[in-house]
């Protein structure tokens, strides 16, 4: 495994590469878990040279956001990746991305606006950005990405279609601690107290699932039983969103009454524990 940290040895390497290999590729910000090496597995499975990319990419933050103190390893990290099969870590310095007058941007409108895009302005045009450029430097046949961030799964794939890029996206699932909490980076910031609460994010969104499931149609009432099941954890500071969309498109659903049969909802949310915000979804087929 080599780490690579020069964009344009990169470029050439998979250059090179793309002739005759398949190239997967896994972009990350780090700090690795069982949730991002679950996607390195995959793409492992379907690779001939696994790429994944260590990059805290400063224009997705905000103002006020956890930028310089977002949590870094290195070292751990190259470790987890050697002993998973990576056969590349682009570790790129942020000078080297985004010059000081760094002026191109990749947009993607709407589906942007909403969700973690309403709470986070130019949050995805940071992601999209970041994105579209470790492709065209990485050059990968596929891509793979976690259904815990639903929207940037689905803000992506819309990119690549409407821009015709020249790859494929795959979703994988969410990997939980063994009480349901979502694997994150951002877990470890966490204290004792705070991280037995969060298991409240996947209590509330199976709530959902089985009032969904025993036949319930609405949706206000569903959302405020989930708000008092986590308003009632001592360390929740704040609800940013409770929210019921269409799979993929992102569509709102207000009521499940006028929903197609088979539907896929997507049930999502954001917490804030103390300072610390996590989000978390569940896909249930209607
Ligand atoms: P991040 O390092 O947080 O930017 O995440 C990198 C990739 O890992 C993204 O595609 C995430 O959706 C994915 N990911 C993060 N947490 C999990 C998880 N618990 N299970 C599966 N994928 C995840």
């Amino acid at each position: 495994m080599k780490i690579i940290r020069s964009l344009t040895e990169a470029q050439n390497l998979t250059t090179r590469l793309r002739k005759n290999k398949i190239i997967g590729f896994v972009p990350t910000m780090g700090y690795l878990h069982k949730g991002h090496l679950s996607l390195v597995k995959i793409a492992r499975k379907k690779a001939d040279i696994v790429f994944v990319s260590i990059f805290v990419n400063p224009l997705q933050f905000g103002p006020g956001e956890d930028y310089e103190r977002y949590p870094r390893d290195i070292k751990r990290d190259e470790k987890l990746c050697r002993e998973t099969g990576v056969d590349y870590i682009l570790y790129p310095k942020a000078t080297d991305m985004y010059s000081k007058d760094h002026a191109s941007f990749a947009v993607v409108e709407n589906i942007t606006d909403i969700l973690e895009g309403k709470i986070r302005p130019g949050h995805f045009k940071g992601v999209t950005t970041v994105v579209m450029k470790l492709f065209n430097i990485v050059q990968p046949h596929f891509a793979v990405f976690g259904q815990k961030d639903a929207q940037q799964a689905a803000v992506i794939r819309k990119m690549v279609k409407e821009l015709n890029l020249n790859l494929k996206i795959i979703i994988g699932k969410t990997i939980r601690e063994s009480d349901g909490l979502a694997m994150s980076s951002r877990n470890v910031y966490l204290n004792a107290e705070q991280r037995k609460n969060g298991t409240v994010l996947y209590e509330a969104l199976c709530l959902a699932k089985d009032f969904i499931e025993e036949g319930s149609g609405d949706i206000n009432f569903i959302k405020d039983e989930m708000t008092k099941m986590i308003m009632s954890k001592l360390y929740v500071t704040n609800i940013d969103y409770i929210a019921f969309n269409e799979y993929g498109t992102l569509k709102n659903i207000d009521s499940l009454k006028k929903l197609p049969k088979k539907t896929e909802i997507l049930i999502s949310l954001a917490v804030r524990i103390g300072k610390i915000r996590l989000i978390d979804n569940i896909v249930i087929k209607y």
